[in-house]
């Protein structure tokens, strides 16, 4: 399966703006390319084909006075923003047509100077290259000086270069491992209820609050926004909070990785299958639950566990989130009123006594192996996607009307 590697980078001066200069060129030839398709598409023309779209928006625009300047650049930086963008196409055609399971996706988008992440990313055409030295030397930029947090297992297959909105440089290496690192099997299998009041409930009872000290940083970086909003537009004042402000973000979602690692990997050891609701976050983002919500990080957890079972050998699954596993008694199989949500705890008729979160939990760990049961014929391993995608996707902007019956992943 591949992986992905992320380590801090610190380019110089001079190197920062051969960056600036790469992010640039592969914005333009990323917009260029979806104006060209969207033009295409206004005027009932055929789709323009990835070959001729490359073509038309790097060899010959090369040539004419108005990109001349795209020469400056690897090619294969370019070439990539295009690649980018045809996966991005793809995986909306796929979601249209209903070929790919899950969200919706949403067409392509422009990109934006201003968006808060600048991606570049070389593969192996492009001859990058890790120093004996240490440093990563990629072409038309220099060699960078890296921050080596652990070694890489194998040959890195592509790299991406990140900019992120606190102004900090990434590399992200992608590498492929074939070695076998599943997990002695255990007998333990868990359903998770993602919730508010705790960040996480388990079928088996534990119950698991976000930290205080992250807590405590997500209410630092609220009072640096309320500063930021005092702050006059255009101001010298205003630039140096918004970096406070990206900074402060930027250590809030450092923080909150770390921790959500670290519970990730001991469920994943624990368990030998984990099941969760396969939550909207997005629906849930329009109501008064949204600040609390986009806080918890509920995404990059469930996403966490899905990579993380599918490399140690462990089954994983998303329940379908219509499925009433809140009022659902587990034990009787009575499908109860509906109930507001400060109630935590409540009683069935046929004499059971129910924390609300625990029951929830075991219901959607049933739910998981009913599926995975009625499924178990057609489980493959190794179709799994990769951790993360740098694709000009964006994935969070749509949400399916109609839900997904049962397991999405195995
Ligand atoms: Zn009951």
């Amino acid at each position: 399966m591949q992986l992905r590697y992320q380590f801090r980078v610190y380019p110089t001066p001079g190197q920062q703006i051969d960056l600036a200069r790469a992010f640039g060129c592969a914005r333009v030839v990323f917009n260029d390319g979806l104006r060209l398709r969207q033009q295409a598409h206004e005027a009932g023309e055929k789709y323009i084909s990835d070959g001729e779209l490359s073509r038309r928006l790097i060899t010959q625009a090369k040539l004419t006075p108005q990109r001349a300047w795209l020469s400056e650049v690897s090619a294969v930086v370019l070439q990539q923003a295009l690649a980018d963008l045809n996966t991005a196409y793809r995986n909306f055609f796929a979601s249209i047509t209903g070929k790919r399971k899950g969200r919706k996706v949403a067409p392509p988008r422009f990109r934006s100077r201003k968006d808060n992440r600048q991606a570049i990313r070389f593969t192996k055409n492009s001859r990058f290259r890790v120093l004996d030295n240490g440093r990563l030397r990629l072409p038309k930029i220099g060699d960078l000086q890296v921050r080596w947090s652990r070694t890489l297992p194998s040959d890195p297959s592509s790299v991406a270069i990140i900019r992120d909105a606190a102004g900090r440089y990434f590399a992200s290496f992608v590498v492929q491992t074939t070695e076998d690192e599943s997990l002695p099997p255990v007998a333990f299998e868990v359903g998770i209820d993602l919730g508010l009041t705790h960040f996480a409930v388990m079928s088996d009872g534990t119950k698991v609050a976000a930290p205080k000290f992250l807590r405590r940083a997500a209410r630092k970086l609220k009072r640096l926004q309320q500063d930021l909003s005092r702050k006059q537009r255009g101001s010298q004042n205003r630039k140096k909070a918004v970096v406070k402000v990206a900074r402060a973000h930027a250590r809030v979602a450092d923080t909150r990785r770390d921790w959500q690692h670290k519970l990730s990997t001991t469920l994943i050891r624990e368990n030998q299958a984990i099941y969760v609701e396969d939550l909207c976050v997005v629906g849930l983002g329009r109501t008064r639950l949204a600040k609390s919500v986009h806080d918890a990080g509920w995404t990059s957890f469930t996403g966490m566990l899905e990579y993380k079972a599918a490399r140690y050998g462990r089954a994983f699954g998303r329940v379908d989130r219509f499925f009433p596993s809140t009022r659902m008694c587990s034990a009787c199989g009575r499908i109860n009123e509906k109930m507001a949500l400060n109630v935590r705890a409540w009683d069935c008729p046929c004499g059971a006594a129910h924390d609300r979160d625990v029951n929830a939990a075991i219901n959607v760990r049933a739910a998981g192996q009913a599926d995975l049961n009625a499924r178990g014929a057609h489980v493959r391993p190794g179709l799994i996607p990769a951790a993360r995608n740098e694709a000009g996707t964006h994935p969070d902007a749509a949400c399916p009307t109609r839900s997904v019956a049962g397991i999405s992943v195995l």
